[in-house]
């Protein structure tokens, strides 16, 4: 396992991300409690000592879970992180109450890490007013002990980023990003990272395969890679990119089945950094993907509970993009339409309302009702 040093600590570079556990039946809720408690023994044993958690993950049960697996393990064995759930701004003042449950469903009297969620356009202003006091209570909570180091995870543009560090960067002392080799160019990734140098700060990665989209890409690209490189897996060369970001230290995978874990620790049992022509090459293909036309959704659920019609709005756009990706060259898509069939009407894209209520807590900037109204008609 690479490790990175961090205050002292030896950081395992891959980071346990408790966000897309195995569920039963697809339900996201229904967490696989005895997978998921065999894939953090694998974990543990490969060295991976950092395990990343949320509120609002599997609808409130991943801090659960998570906390579970890792309590058969003694405490100092494991670094643990939460977030403080600002996506929804119905939380806000509710800092110290959520604080503490955080706490006892993770059974824990401390965490190690514990982020600001998602600073973006949405919530800055609310972040940053002192009337909630989250910031000084998590300080607060920090002089305490029960909050072992302090950061953000930021999804929001570049100009919101420095609206909080200005506020409250002396005390982050990490960062965590959306960040893999199409949103070092698709996201301001690049110019994200710089921010944070630029502040001394290191860098914590989410979403490195972006939502599992680059673990598979169109076959003129994946034989571009292949010549380069012929051991390596394609998503392997998401992980081989942030091996080259010298401030990337932790890098956070979804863990989703133990197969997907077990090759998560092989990319990581020796660093193997892009050389410049194979970055070159990579980004090369970033070009060409984003000059396709999906939408860059990344499956973080944040935007279903908001939803009046309860549609699964990530799924529709999976659909969507998947629809627009086989039709773009004249292809009969039939995949969307026969998946829509087996959905109730009541759920489906021409349901939305278009209240947009979902957009407003969409880290992407999501159009989301629009995407719905283009999906009724390229269905017709
Ligand atoms: S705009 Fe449509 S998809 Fe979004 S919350 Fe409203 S009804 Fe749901
Ligand atoms: S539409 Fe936005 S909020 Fe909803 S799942 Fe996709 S990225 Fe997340």
């Amino acid at each position: 396992m690479i490790y990175r040093d961090f205050q002292g600590m030896k950081l395992s570079m891959l980071g346990f991300g408790a966000m897309r556990l195995p569920v039963h039946d697809g339900n996201d809720s229904d967490i696989d409690r005895e997978l998921t408690f065999r894939m953090v023994d694998d974990a543990m044993k490969s060295g991976i000592n950092y395990y990343d958690t949320a509120w609002g993950y599997h609808n409130g049960n991943s801090e659960i879970v998570l906390g579970e697996a890792l309590a058969r393990y003694p405490r100092d064995s494991f670094y643990l992180a939460s977030k403080f759930p600002g996506y929804d701004l119905s939380n806000m003042p509710k800092v110290r109450e959520i604080f503490e449950q955080q706490l006892k469903k993770t059974g824990t009297d401390y965490f190690d890490f514990y982020l600001f969620h998602n600073v973006c356009e949405m919530n800055i202003e609310q972040y940053l007013d002192p009337k909630y006091g989250i910031y000084d209570y998590l300080i607060e909570q920090k002089k305490n002990g029960r909050i072992r180091h302090l950061g953000f995870s930021g999804h929001g543009e570049i100009d919101v980023l420095k609206r909080f560090l200005d506020a409250y960067g002396e005390s982050m002392e990490f960062g965590q990003l959306q960040l893999n080799y199409l949103d070092w160019k698709f996201q301001h990734g690049k110019e994200k990272v710089d921010l944070l140098n630029e502040r001394g700060i290191p860098v914590w990665v989410m979403e490195p395969v972006r939502g599992g989209k680059l673990a598979h890409l169109p076959g003129k690209m994946e034989e571009k890679l292949r010549n380069l490189r012929p051991d390596e897996d394609i998503p392997a060369w998401a992980f081989r990119f942030l091996q080259s970001v010298p401030s990337v230290t932790v890098v956070l995978s979804g863990m989703s089945d133990a197969d997907q874990l077990a090759a998560n620790i092989r990319t990581f049992e020796e660093e193997k950094p892009l050389t410049d022509p194979e970055m070159e090459a990579l980004m090369g293909i970033v070009d060409e993907m984003m000059s396709g036309r999906s939408v860059p959704c990344t499956a973080c659920h944040y935007c279903t509970s908001h939803c009046p019609q309860q549609i699964d709005i990530p799924r529709m756009i999976e659909l969507y993009n998947e629809h627009l990706l086989t039709t773009e060259d004249g292809g009969f898509g039939f995949i969307a339409p026969m998946a829509l069939s087996a959905i109730p009407a009541e759920r489906q894209p021409a349901a939305c309302l278009h209240c947009r209520s979902c957009e407003k807590v969409c880290p992407q900037q999501i159009k989301i009702s629009e995407v719905m109204t283009d999906f009724v008609q390229k269905i017709g």
